[in-house]
């Protein structure tokens, strides 16, 4: 059985028969990962709690036929305790954790980048460093954009000579008065500003003042519309 060693975050876990738990990790360097975590619902686990969603660990993994196996597991930041005393922070950081796993699809590819921006945005929650909301909205923006999903948001995405005030998902940006099609609608202007310091981490923007409404449903439309399905754990803070 081939052994390797990676940096990782735990995304989320599920039960497996009676005391063991199928993790998926965000690797550094093996993409997103299913291993199971043996015996890790036993009180007296030689694990504890590192194998819980928001842990950053540093693990020994074997490789099996199937699935892959935990074989350690060492802590090397404990978020979840800052994060789960929170309430807001402990949403936002649902919002990352989904985001990441339905992102990221090809396990073992290279997601060194994808990993920085979640291990970036669950720091920023655990030290309260700005509202939680933002961190998670700001989180999902970036996360789509290194994928390849940047909105438009300086000229119109039709003419690209004048600024717009419409946004249109389907077309991945603002288009301008003259030319704006139906789905696009109109963004009023502090919602459109906090759109765009999301995508570019602009914390001088979006410390200011909270988040607009409109600007969050921005983020969980254009989060549902590029991959394919809705992030539960947005639409669930807003309900
Ligand atoms: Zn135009």
């Amino acid at each position: 059985m081939s052994l390797y060693r990676d940096e990782a975050v735990v995304l989320r876990t599920a039960k497996l028969g009676e005391a063991d738990r199928i993790i998926t990790l965000l690797t550094r360097g093996h993409g997103k990962i299913r291993a199971v975590a043996k015996g890790v619902r036993r009180i007296k686990s030689r694990f504890g709690a590192r194998l819980e969603p928001f842990m950053r660990v540093d693990v020994l993994i074997a490789e099996g036929r199937s699935l892959d196996v935990v074989s350690q597991a060492e802590s090397v930041a404990a978020y979840g305790a800052a994060i789960a005393t929170d309430y807001a922070a402990y949403e936002a950081a649902n919002v990352i954790v989904e985001t990441a796993d339905k992102l990221v699809n090809t396990e073992h590819e290279q997601t060194v980048r994808q990993y920085r921006l979640v291990i970036g945005a669950l720091n920023a929650l655990a030290k309260h460093a700005h509202a939680p909301r933002a961190i998670g909205d700001s989180y999902v923006m970036r996360a789509l954009a290194l994928a390849g999903w940047t909105p438009r948001l300086t000229t119109c995405v039709v003419c690209g000579q004048r600024e717009g005030a419409y946004l249109s998902i389907a077309a991945g940006g603002v288009m301008c008065e003259a030319d704006h099609t139906t789905d696009a609608r109109r963004i009023p202007p502090l919602a459109l500003r906090q759109f765009a310091a999301l995508v570019d981490g602009d914390w001088t923007v979006l410390d200011a003042e909270p988040l607009d409404t409109v600007a969050e449903q921005l983020v969980e439309d254009w989060g549902e519309y590029y991959l394919e399905r809705p992030i539960r754990s947005l639409r669930l803070i807003d309900s």
